[in-house]
């Protein structure tokens, strides 16, 4: 499968082929590959937590699992970056890095990038749902399917 199959599976990646890759680990890998909106949950309180961490941020606990939220939300934030800060971002400013909080996890924000708007127009308190831009980790050939965020009609 090449680049050009990966985005027609999905959404194209938002910052272009140069941008690198999240490098996979134990805490990001389910958020990174799932396919769904996927949060840290505590097994043993079940308080929501994102980024991922060892330890509980509620109650400290170290039994941590996964929630797949249904990825609807609302933008809480929103700055728009009009000054490229690497060559790989040239031809992609301006563009918009939002603040999500996710519906079905109360407390939890996500940052991330929102497409298939133009970056002026986003508001805050617009509705999102998560899409997914698919890429291929050409280094460890690691299938990704990166969250990102798309308005919907309120
Ligand atoms: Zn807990």
């Amino acid at each position: 499968m090449t680049r050009a199959d990966d985005r027609a599976a999905g959404v194209p990646r938002v910052l272009g082929d140069a941008w690198s890759l999240p490098r996979l680990d134990a805490h990001n890998r389910a958020f990174f590959t799932a396919g769904v909106l996927t949060l840290q949950q505590c097994t043993a309180c079940e308080h929501v937590q994102h980024p991922p961490d060892d330890v509980c941020e509620a109650c400290g606990g170290f039994d941590l699992g996964w929630l797949a939220s249904a990825g609807d939300g609302r933008i809480e934030s929103v700055a728009v970056v009009t000054q490229a800060i690497h060559p790989a971002l040239a031809e992609r400013v301006p563009y918009a890095i939002v603040l999500v909080s996710v519906a079905d996890a109360p407390g939890v924000l996500v940052t991330g990038n929102v497409v298939g708007a133009e970056p002026d127009a986003i508001r805050i308190g617009d509705r999102v749902r998560v899409v997914f831009a698919d890429a291929r980790d050409p280094q460890s050939s690691a299938e990704l399917r990166i969250p990102q965020w798309e308005i919907v009609a309120a």
